[in-house]
């Protein structure tokens, strides 16, 4: 019969590995785009920053919070994408494949589904892919610095790319020399370019490209008229009604240093 059967061939289960978060750890699922070099080319992404895609990017970020529990912050820049799982989530009883599955897939369709509201006159050309991984960090401090981290990144090859694509939209060099002028030069070098060359302060470059894309969840005060009847009254009275609601806030901000956290102080709270 066809409950015999079942059960005959149920052993198979059995290779599927446990693969359990640490409890009492954060888990951060960091997705990043498959060969986003050539997408960008593909897609004519505006070099070092195409603004459109960045918003995307947040886009899908704000979705992924949304509709998969108890994420508390993100964090983003370029192709990539952190999502910070909460210590105490029990989310699908802290599987790791779960935590990665759901973050990159539910990103990935994100990508493709508000692409059009961003690139409204670019056809998307074929499908992108994006990877995923799951990193446990069992101290607050060290998803700090994985954050503080990711936020460097940003700093370092967004000053590199401002001062390379300088170079060759404005000093008329190729992407080669370019790239041998760079090479072995320090921050303040690169500075030094952008100021005296092309009279670019880098401080006052924009804060998205500088600092990235933190997403975090606040609470807001949502005030409604509401029209009601009372009992003890003919007409309809008009009242306001308010309720606290979570929203996801976009902040372009230094994560780096303690100000963020001491302005923020419930992120990480349970
Ligand atoms: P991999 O598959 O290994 O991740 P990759 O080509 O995606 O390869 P990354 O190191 O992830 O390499 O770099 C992403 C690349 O995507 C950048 O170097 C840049 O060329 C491009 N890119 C991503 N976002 C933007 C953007 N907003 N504007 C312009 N270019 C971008
Ligand atoms: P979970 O997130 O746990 O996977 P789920 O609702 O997706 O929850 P599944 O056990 O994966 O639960 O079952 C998928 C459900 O999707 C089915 O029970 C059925 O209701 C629906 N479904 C999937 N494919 C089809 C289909 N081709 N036609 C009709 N219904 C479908
Ligand atoms: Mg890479
Ligand atoms: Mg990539
Ligand atoms: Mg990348
Ligand atoms: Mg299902």
């Amino acid at each position: 019969c066809r409950k015999m059967a079942k059960s005959k061939f149920e052993y198979v289960r059995n290779f599927e590995v446990q693969d359990t978060c640490l409890g009492n750890c954060w888990v951060v699922v960091r997705v990043d785009g498959r060969n986003f070099h050539r997408f960008a080319e593909q897609h004519n992404f505006t070099k070092p920053n195409d603004v459109r895609a960045l918003q995307l990017m947040n886009r899908c970020a704000q979705n992924v919070m949304e509709e998969l529990d108890a994420i508390c912050l993100a964090f983003g820049q370029s192709d990539e994408y952190s999502f910070v799982f909460h210590k105490k989530s029990n989310w699908y009883k802290r599987r790791a494949s779960k935590f990665m599955t759901h973050v990159v897939s539910q990103f990935a369709s994100s990508y493709v589904f508000y692409w059009k509201e961003y690139f409204p006159d670019v056809p998307i050309l074929y499908p992108p892919g994006f990877d995923g991984r799951v990193v446990l960090y069992p101290s607050e401090q060290n998803l700090k610095d994985y954050l503080n981290w990711r936020q460097a990144d940003c700093h370092i090859n967004n000053l590199y790319n401002t001062t390379f694509w300088s170079l060759v939209h404005k000093g008329g060099l190729t992407p080669v020399q370019a790239q041998i002028r760079l090479k072995g030069t320090l921050a303040a070098e690169k500075n030094e370019i952008l100021f005296s060359d092309f009279n670019i302060n880098y401080n006052n470059e924009p804060l998205l490209y500088r600092k990235g894309s933190v997403l975090i969840w606040q609470k807001v005060n949502e005030v409604s008229k509401k029209r009601i009847k009372l009992p003890n009254e003919a007409d309809e009275k008009e009242v306001e009604v308010s309720r606290w609601r979570n929203e996801i806030v976009e902040l372009h901000c230094d994560i780096i240093g303690d100000q963020f956290w001491e302005e923020h102080p419930s992120i990480l709270s349970d």
